[in-house]
């Protein structure tokens, strides 16, 4: 699967000049140089996160 999830903004310094790195998935900040990679880790997890939540304050 060639299609990533492309990043809008440098989750570091903010800025929107990313472009791919090396290794599927890593992209490089163009101000801040910064390399970092981008992962799906799954789905639900801010819904499971909140159903915790609704289980805590409903007792
Ligand atoms: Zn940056």
């Amino acid at each position: 699967m060639s299609e990533r999830a492309a990043p809008f903004y440098c989750p570091y310094c903010g800025e929107e000049d990313l472009r791919p790195h090396e290794e599927d998935g890593t992209w490089a900040c163009g101000d801040c140089l910064r390399v970092f990679r981008l992962a799906f880790l799954g789905v639900g997890g801010a819904r499971a996160a909140e159903r915790r939540t609704h289980k805590e304050t409903s007792r």
